[in-house]
Parts: structure tokens; C-alpha cells; sequence
């Protein structure tokens, strides 16, 4: 029988979160003066093992997950991650395996993720402006970096890309534009992201955000646009085409066009905790079972429960949330769940 949740969605999507650990400081993810050197972050032999990440994912495809996504914190920073990734696509069920990443060292990792099995590849980047990019990574990286990883995913015929851009009123909104023809003319589909509220130490105000209906309204003044049909349920980007027949760039809207309802998702924290929201307050711990023994049935069982009782649909109600409420709200962090 699937498995449905309270609001009858089925499980469909993994998340993998394999580190907490990241070489950006992006201020409105993992912000420089929270994360400093001393900051204490995950150790080793707290994070899941890949054998029990695999065995995690194949438990989840019992349930119904058939795709995966590898993130973090930056994913490949975890240590010869490409062994993960082809344990994972030697699971039967699992048809698609990608990962998000912000590229800074994908050009030395790429041919042995593309030998391990992985299929697709998203790469973030906010703007083309080096000096708000810097802004951006807190000043870990230029643009220079990120083009060469895309350059490098390009030669190795992962195309299109998928570029995640998250939109900042007042720190890069007037470089979208820019953005969109630049990743037009190559082919690859940009997707810009409301700025969210994920976890508390980013500082996120509404004001900062850029309501999707105005990326596309300033996009569409220089590079005319219409609405594309949606491709599957679950699917959390609105996808626009150009008219000219120049390929399309998605929208994220989690804030001002909450896609809750069709939300498919479940993530797996680096040390093994599965959350069933990128708001939740709280996750559901599994490595503790795995470690003590459980056998596969009772994972199972203990998944089949929290997804059973999942109720999550914080970006609908966010509006309906004080400022006070909303700040009190103990989340979890974007870089550990990894968006
Ligand atoms: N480090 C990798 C990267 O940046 O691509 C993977 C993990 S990162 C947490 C996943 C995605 O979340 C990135 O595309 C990032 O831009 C996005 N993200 C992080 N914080 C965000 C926020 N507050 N609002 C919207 N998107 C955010
Ligand atoms: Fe690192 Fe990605 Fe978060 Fe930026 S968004 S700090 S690259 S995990
Ligand atoms: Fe899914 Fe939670 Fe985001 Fe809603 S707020 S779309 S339930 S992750």
C-alpha cells in the first residue's frame, strides 16, 4: 500500500543531506559570524556511514521514494562522496540521482561522480557580479570558480543544468536580468528562489524578499516570457518559457506561492535524523535504531509513522505566523537539511 501522509501526499523524494560542513558562507544559509572557525560542527563518527545512507534509501524506495538529491552543507566536501553515489545508483528503484552543489570543486570531482552513476546536476549561483557574489558566499569565492564547475558539467554532457539563484531585494534583484541571458544563451534552466525563513540565524525579513511575480515581470520586459505547462506532481518550480522558443527558467515561491499541498519530500539529516519539513522544529532520529540493531521492518515501521503522521505546511500558514511566533519557532538549518 503507498504511503500516504495526513494530508493524503505520497512519498516520493529523497533528500540526502551528507554533511553539515560547507567552504561558503552564504549570509542567508550558513552566515560567517555564526559559523566561525570555532563553530562545532558534526563529528565523524556521528555522521551516517554511506552504508547506512544506502541502506536508509532502500528501505525509503520500499516506500515509495524514487528519486534522490545528494546536498548539504556542500556535498562534496564529504570525503570520496562518489562511492555513495554509486551505491545509491546501484539501488533498483531509485531513477533519478542528482545533486546540488556550489561547484567550487566540482572540476576535480566530476569524472568520478560521472563513473559512480550520478545523473543530474543543479549548481547554485546567485549573480554574475563578482563583488555580489562575494557578498553572497561570504567572500569564499568569485564567479570565475563556479563558471569553470559549470564548464566542467557542460564537457561532461550534464545538460541541461539546473542553477539555483536565490534573490535578495537589494542585494542582487538588479542582476536577474543578466542572469537569465547568460544561462539562456547556454541552454540551462536558471531557477530563482524566494529567499525563505529556513532555520533562525539568517535574520530573514519579508521585505528582502522578491515576490516570484516580479522576477518574472522584470525578466519578461527584456526577454518575454509565457507560462509553461508544470511536468510532474510534485514539481516545486513554476516553469515560464521563452518566447522565442529559447528554452525556460523556473520559480521557487515558497513565500508568496506555497506549493505545500503537492509537497513529496523527505529529508535525511547528516546524522541520520529524517525531517518531513524544511521548517520542521524537530526530526524523527533513525541512526540510533540502525546502530542498536533494528532490522529493516522496524525502520520501516518507525518511517511509515512519522510520514503517517505528517501534517506539515508551514509555507501556507508563514503568513498567518507573527513576526514574534515565526522568530520563536526553533528550525532546523538550511545547511544541515540542505533545501
Ligand atoms: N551547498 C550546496 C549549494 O549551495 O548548492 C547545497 C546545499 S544548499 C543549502 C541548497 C540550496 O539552498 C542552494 O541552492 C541555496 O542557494 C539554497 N538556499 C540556502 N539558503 C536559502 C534561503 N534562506 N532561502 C532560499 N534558498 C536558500
Ligand atoms: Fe554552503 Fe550551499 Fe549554504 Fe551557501 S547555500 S552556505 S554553498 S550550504
Ligand atoms: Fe514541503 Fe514544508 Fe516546504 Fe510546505 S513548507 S513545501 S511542507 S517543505
Amino acid at each position: 500500500m503507498t504511503l500516504k501522509d495526513q494530508y493524503e501526499r505520497p512519498l516520493r523524494d529523497l533528500r540526502i543531506s551528507v554533511t553539515d560542513r560547507c567552504n561558503f558562507r552564504c549570509p542567508y544559509c550558513m552566515p560567517a559570524e555564526i559559523f566561525g572557525e570555532r563553530y562545532q560542527f558534526l563529528p565523524k563518527p556521528q555522521l551516517l556511514t554511506f552504508e547506512e545512507i544506502a541502506r536508509l534509501t532502500r528501505i525509503l524506495v520500499r516506500l515509495g521514494a524514487v528519486k534522490a538529491r545528494l546536498t548539504g552543507g556542500e556535498p562534496l566536501l564529504r570525503q570520496d562522496i562518489e562511492e555513495l553515489v554509486a551505491m545509491l545508483a546501484a539501488i533498483e528503484g531509485v531513477d533519478d540521482l542528482a545533486m546540488t552543489t556550489n561547484a567550487y570543486l566540482l572540476p576535480q570531482k566530476l569524472d568520478a561522480l560521472k563513473a559512480a552513476g550520478l545523473k543530474r546536476l543543479t549548481i547554485s549561483l546567485d549573480t554574475l557580479d563578482d563583488e555580489i557574489f562575494r557578498r553572497m558566499n561570504g567572500g569564499r569565492s568569485g564567479v570565475d570558480k563556479v563558471l569553470a564547475g559549470i564548464a566542467a558539467a557542460e564537457a561532461a554532457g550534464y545538460t541541461p543544468l539546473k542553477i539555483n539563484a536565490v534573490v535578495q531585494r537589494g542585494v542582487n534583484d538588479h542582476t536577474l536580468v543578466e542572469l537569465a541571458r547568460f544561462f539562456k544563451e547556454r541552454g540551462h534552466i536558471l531557477r530563482f528562489i524566494e529567499y525563505m525563513d529556513v532555520g533562525n540565524k539568517n535574520g530573514w525579513r519579508m521585505d528582502e524578499v522578491v515576490p516570484s511575480a516580479e522576477i518574472v515581470e522584470r525578466i519578461h520586459a527584456e526577454l518575454p516570457l509565457e507560462p509553461a505547462a508544470g511536468n510532474y506532481f510534485g514539481e516545486v518550480a513554476r516553469r515560464y518559457r521563452y518566447v522565442d522558443g529559447g528554452g525556460e527558467i523556473g520559480l521557487i515561491s515558497s513565500v508568496t506561492q506555497p506549493f505545500c499541498g503537492s509537497c513529496t519530500r523527505m529529508r535525511l539529516s547528516p546524522e541520520g535524523r529524517i525531517f518531513t519539513c524544511l521548517f520542521a522544529v524537530e526530526g524523527t532520529d533513525l541512526r540510533g535504531p540502525l546502530r542498536a540493531g533494528a532490522a529493516d521492518d522496524e525502520i520501516e515501521a518507525i518511517i511509515r509513522a512519522t510520514w503517517g503522521a505528517r501534517i506539515d505546511r508551514y509555507s501556507e500558514i508563514r503568513s498567518s505566523l507573527t513576526d514574534e511566533v515565526r522568530d520563536r519557532r526553533k528550525k532546523v538549518e538550511m545547511y544541515h537539511i540542505g533545501g
